[in-house]
Order: structure tokens, then sequence, then C-alpha cells
């Protein structure tokens, strides 16, 4: 942060923002660090933008955005009411901390999760608390007990890949009755449980879903909220206080495309799924050990050289993968799961960083 000097430097706010993998400008870098998709969003969505009125994009959007919001109800067998969509899922996170947490308690996630948590915690002054979770970075639900100013949980568990099952949401939201449990279910297309269906009988859960990761879409801000319509009418009179047209023309329309293709959706990420899969199995024969991944992205640790070694080495060869300098996943790289041709040249840059 920069050290200012000047008579007003004090009324200056003062925040350690959220770091997000690099976006190299050269077209020979292969990009294994922000957990994007390596295929391309829907033809249908590129139709979409294709067919739009050009003389039209003159007007604001729709900023209820009801076209979206009715495919996204027919999707997730939901009412139109119980959807809730924002200009990315960070967006849409950042409003729910806005509108859901507002306690002098503490609000509660895990202390190796998606870091940009503590970032809005700072950036709102909510107070919060991290669970360490287990030695093999596992959450344990009854944990999550006693007084607290909410829960926010990304499962799967970012960047720790595993995804936890029906019966621990639904331990975790017994043992928050009087609180709003969020579940950031960003990977959760990459097959994991969802708990979207849990919604009509728990009032206070909020799931939050991306477009950025399984869609292929993560250029035009997507996320989406679906919950119980009286959270969803708080969030909108939170948004209609910030701004009310958050979500482009064009990006509502791709977006459309894309929740009416579930075809594409399924082959993409069975694509991703089988590689991810794959290169587990042969990271494993280099000597890396991967946790468990239920998402396009894999957590490993390699038996002798050290990850910020490797994360550096491989940067030479020009594979950016993530590296976090953070307590407890210091020794691991994150890697995101590209085509299966990118897996080859991650492969081959190990193999040679390795001597083998
Ligand atoms: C990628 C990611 C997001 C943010 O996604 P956007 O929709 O691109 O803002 C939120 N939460 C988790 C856990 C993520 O990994």
């Amino acid at each position: 942060m920069n050290k200012l000097d000047q008579p007003w430097s004090d009324k200056l706010r003062k925040i350690d923002p959220y770091v997000a993998g690099e976006q190299p400008e050269n077209d020979n870098i292969l990009k294994l660090n922000a957990n994007e998709n390596p295929y391309p969003p829907s033809p249908k969505v590129e139709a979409a933008i294709r067919s739009l009125d050009f003389a039209k994009l003159n007007l604001y959007p729709d900023a209820g955005v009801s076209g979206l919001r009715s495919s996204l109800a027919a999707y997730y067998n939901v009412s139109k009411d119980e959807i809730f969509v924002g200009n990315g899922s960070d967006d849409v996170i950042a409003l729910s901390f806005m509108a859901f947490f507002n306690s002098d308690k503490p609000i509660l996630f895990p202390d190796v999760t998606y870091s940009f948590y503590k970032v809005w915690c700072s950036l709102f002054s909510t107070p919060y608390k991290t669970i360490p979770v287990n030695n093999i970075f596992r959450i344990n639900p009854d944990e999550y007990k006693g007084p607290n100013g909410g829960v926010i949980i990304p499962n799967p568990n970012a960047p720790t890949s595993i995804g936890e099952g029906r019966d621990f949401i639904v331990k975790l939201l017994e043992n928050n009755r009087d609180s709003i449990v969020i579940i950031d279910e960003a990977y959760v297309d990459f097959g994991d449980y969802s708990a979207v269906e849990l919604i009509k009988e728990y009032k206070n859960l909020v799931i939050i879903h991306t477009f950025s990761k399984s869609r292929s879409m993560a250029s035009f801000r997507i996320g989406i909220a679906i919950a119980d319509k009286e959270l969803i009418g708080v969030l909108e009179a939170v948004k209609n206080s910030y701004n009310s047209y958050a979500v482009s023309t064009i990006s509502m329309t791709a977006a459309k495309a894309s929740v009416e293709d579930e075809a594409y959706l399924k082959e993409a990420t069975a694509k991703v799924i089988a590689t991810r899969d794959k290169t587990i199995k042969r990271l494993e024969a280099l000597g890396f050990k991967s946790l468990p991944s239920s998402t396009n992205f894999i957590l490993t640790a390699h038996d002798r050289l050290a990850a910020k070694v490797i994360f550096e080495e491989l940067k030479k060869l020009g594979i950016y993968v993530r590296y976090f300098n953070l307590p407890r996943v210091d020794n691991y790289l994150r890697i995101t799961v590209g085509t299966d041709k990118d897996m080859d040249r991650l492969l081959e840059g190990l193999k040679k960083i390795l001597g083998k």
C-alpha cells in the first residue's frame, strides 16, 4: 500500500484487496491460475449475442433481469422471485454481506477458504471468526454452532477442492437456525451435491452460483443467488440502493442462452471431470499428492520439491498456476484443469522441473 503524505491522507480508505490470478497479455501463456473453463461458451451464446438489436443498446438494461430469471427458475425448478442475478458472483456475495450479515456477532467461515471473504469483512466492518479445517482439510459442521452473525462456506470448498454431501449441509443448517447460511456453490456443476433443493425447507439458506467456471462465461460477469423470496427481496433492495443496473443487456442475453443449453453444460463439464481424474493420476506418478477434487482444479503438493519453487519454474516455462503464500496451504499448488492438451504441456513442464 502506498504511503501517502498529504493533509487529506487520513481520510483515505486503507484496505488490502483480494488478489486474483494474473491475466497475462502474451498468447503463448498456459493459464491454469484462475479456474477458468478451457472450453468456449455454448455456441447458442454466440448466436444470441449476434441476434441482439444493436440499435437498442442505447437503452438501460432491464434492472429486474426478467428474461434470464425466468429461464433460471425453470432450470432450477424454483420460482422467479427466488432468484437474484448480479454482476458476477463476487458482486452477489458482496451484496449478500451487506444484506444478511449485520450483527455484532462474528460471521463464521473456514480458515482455509475463498480469500475474498476476509476482504469483504474488512470492507464492510463485519466481525468474523475462522474455524480451522481438520488435518485432511475437511470442515466439521458441528464446529459451526452457537451465537454467530452468519455462516458462509463454499461447497465444494476452494482452494481445497473437497465437496461435502447433503448430510453435511443439513447438519450445518440445523446448527444455525437463527442465522443466514450462505453456500457458495461456484464449482458444484463439476459433480457435487447442490443444496438448492433445501431452500423451501430452510428459509435462511442462500445458494450462490457463478457462470464463470462451469459455463465458461467469466468475461460476462454473471452470478446468481437462490433463496426464499423474502431474502431475495432484501438483496434486491440492497442492490437498488447501490447500483440498479449492474447486469448488462449483452450479458443477460448471453446467460439466458447458456441456461437454455443444458446439453452443452453437461458435455463441457464431463470433459473437464474426465481430464481432472486422469491428471490426478499422472501427477501422482511424478510424486504429487492431490486432495480429492469435486471441482475444475486440483490442490496438490510434491513429496520433495517446494510448491513455491515449482510455481516459479512453471512460470518460466509460460505455465501459470496458483500459489498461496498462506498458512497451511503454502506447500500446495492450485492447478486449474484445462484440456487434455493443456495437461500434456503441464506434465511435460513438471517432468522437466523434476528432472524426470
Ligand atoms: C470463482 C469464485 C467466485 C467468483 O466468481 P465470479 O462469478 O467470477 O465473480 C466466488 N466464489 C468462489 C469460491 C470462487 O471460486
